[in-house]
């Protein structure tokens, strides 16, 4: 049956053994990433058993890697990325030319040719930009400084891996490769880099002077239709259809073309909404974009060729990371945000496989070595959030490097913030909708407060009107002790997130019993999931709507209609809220 529907076998197959998997690798404390890497080599072709069709799964991950990094791009303004080109474009280009060169040497060492080598090298110096992102985004490390350089340091790698890709065809036959015919004559050579560069800068600008305008418009009118399916179409569309264009008109890669798309709509009041309805669809292709990549995977390589494995990894694990920690601490970076990247490049994804299948192509490299290349990937890809672990795990020690004190808080995003010296305060977390709502009264109350806030639009809101603010997530220990949790009066949690919300009553209940905990749900579970936790009040947004509509329903009808029946609605309307169970407040 299932080599008559490949596509849905595929994603029956492959999804729920992804989930099955993955839910074990959380289970043991790993990283899910290792589940859906091992469904991948499960459904691949090495290993016995059912057999994904390659093919489609490799598209479908490029769906994922779309939406992936339009979301990326709809967090990211392009005043966050001029405002680190300095240090990427130089940084990026270094770090490339020193983890190419420690290939080629590695790639002679096997006894490739030059060509070889210089191949083998360039496909282990390119992070994978999925899996970089993956792994800031579950630490919600994109909005901070280390974030923003990633974004523009993988931002760059990307552009210089389109230039490979067209130039390594063209000099195949000079390294040593098979294919292709003479190398152009250098006048020949200059016009086609040229024009590879000129059809870049053509999207880029296209999309900036054109997009910039025409896609927030367009989203913006179907907004208003008032249908959240047509907005989530015109969504994909927009990303799916940008990248489309990006590859096959200006030879932009997909990646880098759903990044630009995502960032000229990143300004737009409704880059929030985008990314929302983009998550569910994302996370899903991305799971496909792992399976994928295990796909590829014949684990016999591991045992074959362990010595040569060792090699490609010292490149990948101690190089490329190294050369990155260098430049960057040269460039005056603190320690943190350094060593914050010089992880997330620790490993090679999607563009080493695209290099390494051009390299086989062309002959410069033999299967042997695309084996090692794609072998060595995963165990890079697996070990990395192990490497980010670790990060967080000696944070303090990392701080004291960056002459922190153990007292205060480094935020990832800019100068250390110390504990503040505020006491019987009230903490509030989250300056959004409801947050500012909250802030606004507190103010007007006379009560000191100190808001917690992870957006550094949201919190400079708050600096600026002359409030206390750390820049941070909440849930993070060294965020709550920064805001003097043992000395507050009160915990106001405006976040939506239940997660992190539970985590954030958990440790106030822990470190200050007394404190009163009130906090915001948007479901009876949450309600009851916070309560549990420990939260004294929760308050459920949707009961009180209701119970505000209700009054005014009531008060309406007493108004208009005669006095007894109106006076009947209302009561009955009471019960039937009591009924509900709209006392909330536990
Ligand atoms: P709203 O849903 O409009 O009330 O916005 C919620 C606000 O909470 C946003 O400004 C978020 O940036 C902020 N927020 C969400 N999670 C956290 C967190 N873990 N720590 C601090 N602020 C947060």
């Amino acid at each position: 049956m299932p080599h008559d529907n490949p596509l849905i076998a595929l994603l029956v197959i492959g999804l729920g053994l992804a989930f099955a998997l993955g839910f074990v690798a959380v289970k043991l404390r790993t990283s899910p990433l290792v589940g859906y890497l091992l469904a991948g080599v499960v459904v691949g072709p090495f290993t016995p058993g059912f057999n994904a069709d390659p093919v489609l799964a490799l598209e479908l991950a490029e769906v994922g890697v779309i939406l992936l990094m339009f979301g990326v791009g709809l967090h990211f303004s392009l005043k966050d990325l001029v405002s680190v080109r300095a240090i990427v474009v130089p940084g990026a280009i270094l770090q490339m030319l020193v983890s190419v060169l420690a290939g080629l040497g590695l790639g002679l060492l096997f006894g490739l040719s030059w060509g070889g080598g210089l191949a083998l090298g360039l496909t282990i110096s390119i992070a994978s930009t999925v899996v970089l992102t993956r792994g800031f985004q579950e630490r919600r490390m994109m909005e901070s400084e280390a974030g923003r350089i990633a974004i523009g340091w993988l931002v760059s790698q990307d552009l210089l891996t389109v230039l490979v890709l067209v130039l390594l065809p063209i000099f195949a036959p000079l390294l040593g490769g098979a294919h292709g015919g003479a190398v152009p004559a250098f006048g020949a050579l200059l016009l086609l880099i040229a024009e590879t560069i000129g059809k870049v800068v053509a999207f880029v600008a296209l999309m900036l002077l054109v997009g910039r305008r025409v896609i927030p418009l367009l989203l913006h009118h179907v907004a208003h239709t008032g249908s959240r399916e047509l907005f989530r179409l015109a969504v994909l569309a927009v990303a799916l259809g940008v990248a489309f264009v990006a590859t096959h008109l200006f030879g932009v890669s997909f990646a880098l073309g759903a990044f630009v798309a995502g960032m000229v709509l990143s300004e737009s009041q409704l880059s929030l909404r985008a990314a929302e309805e983009t998550l569910p669809l994302r996370d899903a292709f991305a799971v496909l974009f792992f399976i994928s990549v295990g796909m590829l995977l014949d684990p016999e390589v591991i045992a074959r060729e362990p010595w040569r494995l060792l090699g490609l990894l010292l490149v990948i694990l101690v190089v490329t990371p190294g050369t990155a920690l260098l430049l960057l601490r040269a460039m005056g970076r603190s320690w943190i945000t350094a060593l914050t990247i010089a992880a997330g490049v620790a490993q090679i994804g999607e563009f080493s496989f695209v290099l390494a299948a051009l390299a086989l192509d062309l002959r410069l490299i033999g299967q042997d070595i695309r084996d090692l290349v794609l072998a060595a990937s995963i165990i890079s890809i697996v070990l990395n959030p192990f490497l980010l672990y670790l990060l967080r795990h000696y944070r303090h020690r990392i701080d004291r490097l960056d002459g922190i004190r153990a007292d205060s808080v480094a935020d990832t995003t800019k100068p250390p913030l110390r504990r503040t010296a505020l006491a019987d305060h009230v903490i509030l977390i989250g300056y959004g909708r409801v947050g500012r709502r909250l802030a606004a009264g507190l103010r007007a109350a006379g009560q000191p407060f100190l808001v917690i806030e992870l957006a550094e639009g949201a919190a400079h809101d708050h600096a600026e009107q002359g409030g206390a603010v750390i820049l941070g997530n909440a849930a993070e220990p060294r965020v709550l002790e920064a805001a003097n949790l043992e000395a507050a009066r009160l915990v106001l949690i405006a976040i939506p997130n239940a997660f992190e919300a539970g985590q954030i009553v958990a440790q106030a209940r822990a470190v200050r019993p007394s404190a009163a905990v009130i906090a915001r749900a948007h479901s009876d579970e949450v309600v009851t999931h916070l309560a549990h936790l420990g939260a004294e009040i929760v308050i459920m947004g949707e009961d009180e709507i209701a119970r505000r509509m209700l009054q005014h329903a009531e008060s309406r009808l007493r108004a208009q209609g005669p006095q007894e029946g109106a006076a009947a609605v209302g009561r009955r309307m009471d019960d039937e809220s009591e009924n509900a169970g709209f006392d909330t407040v536990r």
